[in-house]
Order: C-alpha cells, then sequence, then structure tokens
C-alpha cells in the first residue's frame, strides 16, 4: 500500500520564503517536494524524479508521474508501481515553481 501525502508549502517557509528549520526527516520531505514542484513546472522536460517509498523495506525507485490539479492548481504525483502519491499546494510563487506560463492539465 502507497502512502498519501497532502502538503501546502507554505507552512515550511518563512515570511520571506526561505525554507524554515527543519529536521533531518523533514527536510529530506521538503526536498522531495519541492522537487516534486520544480519538476512540475518545468513543462516541457521529461520527469527524473524517483520514488522514495520503500516498501518491505526495499527501494522502489519508480519513476514519478507528476502533473497538477486543473481546478486547485495543486501539483499532484504518484508512484505507478506501488501507489505512493501527494498533493502539494501553495507552490506557487516560490522559489521552486519554473513556471510562467499555464501549466497542461494531468491528463
Ligand atoms: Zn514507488
Amino acid at each position: 500500500m502507497g502512502n498519501y501525502w497532502s502538503v501546502d508549502l507554505r507552512h515550511d517557509l518563512l515570511p520571506d520564503r526561505r525554507p524554515a528549520p527543519l529536521t533531518p526527516r523533514g527536510q529530506r520531505l521538503f526536498d522531495y517536494w519541492t522537487q516534486s514542484v520544480s519538476q512540475a513546472t518545468r513543462y516541457d522536460d521529461p520527469t527524473t524524479l524517483r520514488c522514495r517509498h520503500r516498501p518491505g523495506r526495499r527501494p522502489c525507485g519508480t519513476l514519478l508521474t507528476i502533473g497538477f490539479d486543473i481546478d486547485a492548481f495543486d501539483v499532484l504525483w504518484l508512484c505507478p508501481r506501488c501507489d505512493d502519491r501527494g498533493r502539494i499546494s501553495g507552490w506557487e510563487g516560490t522559489f521552486w515553481d519554473n513556471g510562467s506560463t499555464e501549466p497542461e492539465g494531468f491528463s
């Protein structure tokens, strides 16, 4: 079974938009979310981010599928193999937002 992660990047940002100090585990997760946003907003480039879930303590390592919720404009990502998935909101205008044009829908 995969996990479902729902995160809002703004919760981990200081008022000046820099990341707040995090625990090592929190930092690893935060890096994962921001990489997802960075990849999602680089519309023309293929995804290179791999699943960090460890089903049965073995790294999954499958290429993630990353897209957008066209209604809420959240970044959605999922692992087609282990079903680890998540939703990231509050990313627009952050350091990791590479987009300046309208993103395409999640099809
Ligand atoms: Zn996986």
